[in-house]
């Protein structure tokens, strides 16, 4: 059995979500290679051989992958195809986009999320917004299959594994026009330790902004926000955590304003340690709290931030 992992990177090194889906592929068993597809990425290729268990790495490089074109992705992976049993990407931004283009092209059904690996060709994942788990099993010979990071432990340092290029495909009819990026210096949302996150309660962008940024500053968190926040504009949309934006699983998710809808709590049920402030005692963010605060964020928030120091 062969697997071949697709790399998730920052052109430099793969992210700790790489290393997270090297431990799923190792569960299936046979080998396992990584994939970085990207342009100027030889660094993020020798950061994934030396991911531990790893047999090989393959480096596809050209314009369009390193813009993740989810057109030139899939036209190299499926290039690649012959030779694995899976094919495993994170559960990421960019893993959602290409994946299930790569099932279709391999005429195969995407199994999308998974939580657990059973054996080689059953999986457990969640369904209903995270409310029940599903078991399943596939009988396609070839596995197109996205890891949830969050419920897999990173795959250690310490491998050496060779590195071979091979060709990158083009986009065909597809081409890179532009892409506007968010500059921020705190914590990847998906990988961070702390997340505060805001809710309707914040009434407003700049309000939303002049709570949680020197929040999150003083804790080095990153800012989520619920769907609800987001919807009004009072933040941006890849600040959104729960079913239908991202999942974490921080040490520690400070929930102020919100709620606890199950869609956001899709995103979020599985941090460490959970805050939650809220004026409604009713709320149900509080049946997941460890700690719960019962108050406005007005006067909450600011006595926090002496308590911080
Ligand atoms: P509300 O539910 O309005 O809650 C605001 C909370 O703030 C209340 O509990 C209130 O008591 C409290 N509050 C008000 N004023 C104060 C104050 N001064 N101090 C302290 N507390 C105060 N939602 C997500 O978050 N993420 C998703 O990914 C997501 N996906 C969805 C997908 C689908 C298909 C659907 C149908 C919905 C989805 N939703 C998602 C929306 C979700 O159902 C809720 O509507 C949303 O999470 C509510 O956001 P909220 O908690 O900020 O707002």
């Amino acid at each position: 059995m062969a697997v071949l992992v697709i790399a998730d990177h920052d052109g430099s090194a793969v992210r700790d979500t790489t290393h997270k889906t090297v431990t799923a592929a190792l569960a299936l068993g046979g080998d396992v290679d990584v994939l970085v597809v990207g342009q100027g990425a030889k660094a993020a290729a020798d950061s994934a051989a030396r991911i531990a268990g790893v047999r090989k790495v393959l480096l596809a490089e050209s314009g369009e992958l390193g813009h993740t074109l989810a057109e030139a992705v899939t036209a190299t992976v499926v290039g690649l195809a012959d030779g694995y049993d899976a094919v495993l990407a994170p559960a990421s931004m960019d893993g959602k986009n290409y994946m299930p283009r790569i099932a279709a092209k391999l005429d195969v059904a995407p199994i999308s999320d998974i939580v657990e690996v059973v054996s080689a060709d059953t999986f457990v994942r969640p369904i209903y917004a995270g409310n029940a788990l599903e078991t399943i099993q596939t009988s396609d010979a070839k596995k197109v299959i996205t890891v949830r990071p969050t419920a897999f432990a990173p795959a250690a340092e310490g491998g050496s594994a060779p590195v071979e290029t091979v060709s990158g495909t083009d986009a065909g009819k597809a081409s890179f026009v532009g892409e506007e990026m968010v500059k921020s210096d705190r914590p990847e949302l998906g990988a961070a330790k702390i997340v505060v996150s805001g809710g309707r309660a914040l009434g407003s962008a700049e309000e939303f902004h002049a709570v949680m940024d020197p929040l999150a500053d003083k804790l080095g968190a990153a800012v989520g926000a619920s769907r609800a926040a987001v919807d009004a504009g009072y933040a941006p949309n890849d600040y959104q955590v729960g079913q239908t934006g991202k999942v974490v699983a921080p040490a520690l998710y400070i929930a102020i304003g919100i709620s606890g809808a199950i869609q956001h709590l899709a995103g979020m049920k599985d941090s460490k340690v959970i805050v939650a402030i809220n004026k409604d005692a009713d709320a149900p963010i509080f049946q997941v709290a460890d700690y719960g605060i019962v108050g406005d964020y007005k006067t909450v928030v600011p006595e926090l931030m002496n308590a911080l120091g």
